[in-house]
């Protein structure tokens, strides 16, 4: 298992969870709310087959593409600055397949943290 070479730095694990809550905050919104007309839209096409509907879905289906992308190049590692994940959303990663620092604690959220 690879993630047991992973470090531990708690500066790394606290620069990560300020950046995925102000994520959360941005473009996650913008992703939610452009997922959403992507069902209307979707129902519309399969029930009144014709160019509007389809340009509406694939038209939004394009922007949610164009916000992923900008997710992935926006969220780094905080420690070597690369996208964590080889694939898939930043966001659930657990570690840096890079550089192997810990992005959540492996100890549970309350490591660390002071009561
Ligand atoms: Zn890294």
């Amino acid at each position: 298992m690879s993630t047991l070479r992973a470090t531990y730095d708690q500066q790394v694990i606290d620069a990560w969870a300020v950046q995925v809550a102000s994520r959360k905050r941005g473009i996650g919104k913008t992703q939610l709310m452009l997922t959403l007309p992507l069902i209307p839209f979707g129902i519309w096409m399969f029930l009144m087959p014709s160019l509007v509907p389809v340009l509406l879905f694939f038209g939004v289906a394009f922007a949610l593409v164009l916000a992923q992308l900008i997710d992935r190049a926006t969220l780094l590692c905080p420690h070597c600055h690369q996208p964590p994940t080889e694939r898939g959303t930043s966001e659930r990663a657990d570690f840096c397949v890079h550089c192997y620092y810990w992005l959540r604690s492996p100890y549970g959220a309350e490591h660390g943290k002071v009561a």
